[in-house]
C-alpha cells in the first residue's frame, strides 16, 4: 500500500485559478488583444532568439530588458523587476511580505488572483467592499489598513472585472496610508494603457521613500499573452526584496528578448490600442440601445455587463450563438453580472448581434 502525501491543510477547499473555455467562433472572455502581435515585432524577436546560445543559462538579472522597460517607464532598471506574467510578480510580491502571520487587503470585486495568491501563500486576506458603483472609498480602505495593519495592500486600475478608473486622489490617499503604516501598496495596472491618459497611473507616484509599486503586463496590451511577461516598477528596496524569493534564471531568454523587442514596435501598439480604445466606445454606446442591461463605464478592453434576472441565460444563449463571454453572476458584488472582452470589429458586432437575438427569444426587449 502507498501512503499517499496530504496536501497543506490549509489549502483546503481551493482549486486552481479556472477560467473556462469553450472552443466557440468569438471567444471574448479572457482579456487578451484581439490582434497578433506587429509582424514586424515576430520576425525580430525570432531572428534574435535563432542567434542565442540556447545551451547557456539566459542573463539571470534581464539587465538589457530591465533597461529597455525602465525606459519605457521614465525610471531606472534598479526600479524594474520582471516576472513571468504579472501573476508572478504578483506572487513574487506575496513570497516577500506575505505568508504566515501576514495580512493583505483588497477591495471586493476585484482580481481575483490577488485573493488567489494571498491564499496560496498563506496569507490572510482582508477585504472591504467597494462602493455601488465600483469605485473604491478611500476612507473606508485607509480605516481598514489602520485597523488591520495588512503588509500588502491592492488597488487595480483599471479594475478588473468592472472596467473601474479609480480616482487619482483615491490613490494617492491609500498611498499616503501605506506610507505611514508599513504597508506595501500594489497597484495593478494591467490595463493602464486603455485608459489613454498617463496622469492616471500610479507610475507618478513611485519614489524610494514611498511603499509604491506598480504592476504591469505585456500579455494585454502588447498582444503577448503567449509570452508570459509581467513587470513592476517601484523603489530599489523593493526589487531588491523581490530578487531574495525569486527562482534564478526564471525568464527564459525567449521571454527576455520579447520584452526587449516590442517596445521598438510602440506605433503599431498604439494604433491597435486606439482602435480597441475605439471599439469599446462604439460597444458601449451600442449597449446604450438595450433597456434591458446596464453597461458600467470602463478604462479598459472590457466591458461589464449588468443583466438583471438573466444573466446566466443570457450567457448561455450568447454561447448557443456562437460567443463566449465571462459569466460573474455568481460573483460576490457581481449579481447578473458579465464581462465582455473587446474583440475585433466584426466580433464586437458578431456578439451584439447575438445579444439582440438572445433578449428577443426571452422577451427581454432588445
Ligand atoms: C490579466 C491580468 C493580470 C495577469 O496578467 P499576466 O501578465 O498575463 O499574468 C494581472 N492583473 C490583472 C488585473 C489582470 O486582469
Amino acid at each position: 500500500m502507498t501512503r499517499r502525501p496530504n496536501r497543506r491543510d490549509d489549502l483546503a477547499g481551493l482549486t486552481g485559478y479556472h477560467s473556462p473555455q469553450l472552443d466557440v467562433a468569438v471567444r471574448l472572455n479572457t482579456n487578451e488583444s484581439p490582434f497578433p502581435p506587429p509582424e514586424g515585432f515576430v520576425a525580430a524577436w525570432r531572428d534574435a532568439l535563432a542567434t542565442m546560445p540556447l545551451h547557456r543559462y539566459p542573463d539571470r538579472d534581464a539587465r538589457d530588458l530591465r533597461t529597455v522597460i525602465a525606459t519605457m517607464t521614465a525610471s531606472t532598471p534598479e526600479q524594474v523587476m520582471v516576472a513571468n506574467g504579472s501573476n508572478e510578480v504578483l506572487q513574487t510580491v506575496f513570497l516577500a511580505y506575505g505568508g504566515a502571520g501576514r495580512r493583505a487587503l483588497v477591495a471586493e470585486p476585484t482580481y481575483a488572483l490577488h485573493r488567489h495568491i494571498a491564499q496560496i501563500t498563506g496569507t490572510e486576506v482582508v477585504e472591504i467592499a467597494r462602493n455601488d458603483d465600483f469605485t473604491v472609498d478611500a476612507d473606508r480602505m485607509i480605516d481598514a489598513i489602520r485597523e488591520h495593519q495588512p503588509a500588502i495592500v491592492f488597488l487595480c486600475n483599471p479594475n478588473n472585472p468592472t472596467g473601474t478608473i479609480e480616482a487619482v486622489a483615491t490613490v494617492r490617499a491609500v498611498a499616503d496610508a501605506c506610507d505611514a503604516e508599513g504597508a506595501v501598496l500594489i497597484v495593478d495596472e494591467a490595463y493602464a494603457e486603455f485608459l489613454q491618459d498617463s496622469s492616471a497611473s500610479a507610475l507618478a507616484l513611485v519614489a524610494e521613500d514611498r511603499n509604491v509599486v506598480v504592476s504591469r503586463t505585456f500579455s494585454k496590451v502588447w498582444s503577448l499573452a503567449s509570452l508570459r511577461l509581467g513587470f513592476a516598477i517601484g523603489p530599489t528596496w523593493f526589487v531588491g526584496d523581490c530578487e531574495t524569493v525569486s527562482l534564478p534564471y526564471r525568464l527564459s531568454i525567449a521571454t527576455q528578448l520579447a520584452g526587449i523587442y516590442a517596445p521598438r514596435f510602440g506605433a503599431e501598439m498604439q494604433s491597435r490600442i486606439d482602435l480597441i480604445v475605439h471599439e469599446r466606445e462604439v460597444l458601449v454606446e451600442r449597449l446604450a440601445a438595450f433597456p434591458a442591461l446596464t453597461a458600467f463605464p470602463s478604462g479598459a478592453n472590457f466591458v461589464l455587463v449588468r443583466v438583471p434576472g438573466a444573466a446566466r441565460a443570457v450567457w448561455e444563449g450568447l454561447v448557443s450563438h456562437g460567443v463566449l463571454v465571462r459569466d460573474f453572476s455568481s460573483w460576490p458584488g457581481l449579481t447578473d453580472c458579465l464581462r465582455v472582452t473587446i474583440g475585433t470589429e466584426a466580433e464586437n458586432d458578431a456578439f451584439v448581434r447575438a445579444l439582440e437575438r438572445v433578449l428577443a427569444d426571452k422577451h427581454l426587449g432588445a
